[in-house]
């Protein structure tokens, strides 16, 4: 077993300007220790006993550090100024005697990636991680063992790329000697160059001759702080992500829900609701709305221009607090290709908002060119025109892209219900030139339902201010303003749901859009395949689905019944969805929130189960082709 760590902590930190003037970066403090702290009692909670520190500027500052821990010794590279990491390492070769765990000073990591290291069979291991787009990443290149073959911060400078240096890494004692070796010939050469050798550049100088494995380790959560950049995301995203993993609370029994949302939630999202109590009106929580929205806004426009305003509410909230808000006496084209679309309809005609109704077949591609004519044809001026983005009853993803185009050359105001879509589909509001987009907490940013969610662009929202409110709880223009005074919603908001969406986002943050689609489409693959094996068809054509959620038509067989499927399904930990259409007869599986495809192949085979057990063999029809993304 490992019982040594050395820390490398001689670096200025000079790209973090004037936060390393007096403070060497292992001291700054995030939560309540300095970094290093929480480093070195992570360290010595995984059993090390005797932890090396490797300083150089402003040693003194962990001198002192190191009088309150016993386990810690300091060995200063006086040539900090002038030399890499492999010098400070180099210059400990008369402390260290045995195999040990290298670390940076500046990163934050779970204690969990220590133990995968030190319970490694391998004696050699660099801990990796898949790319986190920090800036500044050092990528790594393994043969086809996973052992070492390059590391640079050039991707250019690699073959291929294989995963990302974590700055974690096992080293046995005859791999430090020959890295000393290694740097020792370098040194000699007498070039100032040579002391600039970082450890890594090392450990790739004699991985030729020494097998050092390279251990990838999917949903670690980790960073380095070398800039203020590196800092705030980890002060926002990274600490607060440890900090919710870290806190050891028991599994909740884990339900699948199928239907389009709320979706299956982390247990780190479900147990960010346990705060303590907090009177909304406190200062911390309006830092943590404006986080939130923020954030929100961040998913899909630069916050500058866009802003997100939030309602305690369903998703329907959100959509009902734009149609009536921000429409004035011009009309508003809604289109409507299914549930979702009539009920922006409905909105409007309580509203008596002079509406213009575009039907569309609910399992077809929006025809653009008759919309325009919709535009030039019309008596009345349309100033905002309402889509869905991807229609929950069906899955069908409408080319938002392409109206936000239409909406551009006839200077109409586009409104978007992305309630399906935001947090999975990638959407830029600007670029599809999107005015007002209603999204909620609890479908693909994966937090809990109860928040209603407005992310507009600021300047139009503005030039609502103008209207006459048609109601009071939803009036969008008074609960920014509002928001943007205090810091908080003009109405009691859903506060521990606002916790869990804080979470949310933290989680969507880490894992991407573009990956949570990617995995999301990897289910629906899954689902896809399985359907069309079982015979089964579904509404939409491929090339115009969502992959989100999917109107799977029903079996036409007399001993199918809905309820009966769908309590099957429930006794097995899965929710489906009744469909929501009136001329068909579907019922609809979501593919969303925290699932995995390894869930879905669970779910074709319960659906297999059930349509053996009655007796339904399906005519074989005509399928549309699954293609994998
Ligand atoms: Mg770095
Ligand atoms: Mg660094």
């Amino acid at each position: 077993m490992v019982k040594t760590a050395v820390i490398l902590a001689a670096g200025m930190g000079s790209r973090l300007g004037e936060i390393t003037k007096d403070l060497p970066k292992g001291m700054l403090v995030i939560d309540e220790k300095p970094i290093i702290e929480e480093s070195i009692c992570k360290l010595i909670e995984a059993g090390i006993e005797r932890i090396v520190l490797g300083t150089g500027y402003l040693t003194q500052v962990y001198e002192q550090l190191a009088s309150k821990y016993p386990q810690l010794v300091c060995v200063c590279n006086d040539l900090y100024e002038k030399t890499g990491s492999m010098y400070t390492l180099y210059n400990l070769k008369d402390h260290i005697s045995a195999d040990f765990l290298l670390l940076e000073c500046d990163l934050i990591y779970e204690k969990h990636s220590l133990e995968a290291l030190i319970k490694h069979n391998e004696p050699d291991v660099v801990l990796a991680s898949t790319l986190t787009e920090s800036q500044d990443e050092v990528f790594i290149e393994t043969n086809e063992l996973n052992r070492l073959v390059n590391m640079s911060k050039e991707s250019a400078a690699l073959n291929s790329i294989y995963a990302e240096l974590v700055g974690i890494t096992k080293i046995s004692y005859s791999t430090f000697q020959a890295m000393c070796r290694y740097a020792a010939t370098q040194y000699a050469t007498n070039q100032c160059e040579s002391l600039k050798l970082n450890y890594e550049d090392a450990l790739v100088g004699i991985s030729k001759n020494f097998s050092i494995y390279v251990q990838k380790l999917k949903n670690i959560v980790w960073c380095e702080i070398d800039d203020k950049q590196h800092l705030l995301r980890a002060k926002q995203f990274i600490y607060p992500m440890i900090k919710a993993k870290e806190k050891n609370c028991p599994p909740v029994q884990r339900n699948i829900l199928l239907n389009p949302g709320p979706a299956t939630t982390t247990d780190t999202v479900k147990y960010a609701q346990v705060a303590p109590d907090i009177c909304p009106r406190e200062k911390e929580f309006g830092e943590l709305m404006q986080f939130v929205s923020t954030e929100l806004t961040r998913f899909v426009a630069d916050p500058k221009e866009y802003t997100a305003v939030l309602f305690g509410g369903s998703g329907t909230a959100a959509v009902e607090s734009i149609l009536s808000s921000v429409i004035g006496a011009d009309a508003v084209l809604i289109i409507n290709n299914g549930e979702y679309g009539k009920r922006m309809c409905q909105i409007a005609e309580i509203y008596g908002l002079k509406c213009i109704e575009y039907q569309s077949a609910v399992d077809q591609a929006l025809d653009l060119a008759a919309i325009e004519a919709v535009i030039q044809k019309s008596k009345h001026k349309i100033s905002h025109l309402a889509a869905v983005h991807n229609e929950t009853t069906t899955g069908l993803l409408n080319d938002i892209g392409a109206i936000g185009g239409l909406c551009k050359r006839y200077q109409i105001c586009m409104i978007v219900d992305a309630m399906s879509s935001y947090g999975a589909i990638p959407i830029d509001m600007e670029a599809m030139n999107i005015s007002y987009l209603a999204a909620s907490s609890n479908k693909n940013i994966q937090g809990m339902a109860g928040v209603g969610v407005v992310i507009a662009q600021k300047a139009e929202l503005d030039s609502t201010q103008c209207l006459k409110p048609r109601n009071l709880y939803l009036h969008l223009f008074a609960q920014y303003k509002y928001f943007l005074e205090t810091k908080q919603m003009r109405f009691t908001p859903p506060v521990q749901t606002l916790y869990a969406l804080k979470q949310a986002i933290i989680e969507t943050y880490l894992e991407g859009i573009n990956e949570r689609y990617r995995r999301y489409s990897e289910a629906w693959v899954v689902l896809l395949e399985g359907i069309t094996r079982l015979g089964l068809t579904h509404l939409v054509k491929i090339e115009h689905h969502s992959r989100i959620i999917t109107a799977i038509v029903e079996p036409d067989t007399p001993g199918y019944d809905f309820k009966e499927m769908h309590d099957y399904l429930y006794r097995h930990g899965y929710t489906i969805y009744p469909g929501k259409l009136n001329a068909m007869n579907t019922f609809r599986v979501a593919n969303i929130g925290a699932i995995t495809s390894k869930d879905m192949e669970l779910f074709v085979k319960l659906l297999e189960q059930y349509l053996k057990d009655i007796d339904y063999s399906s005519p074989r029809r005509e399928k549309h082709g699954v293609s994998k993304t």
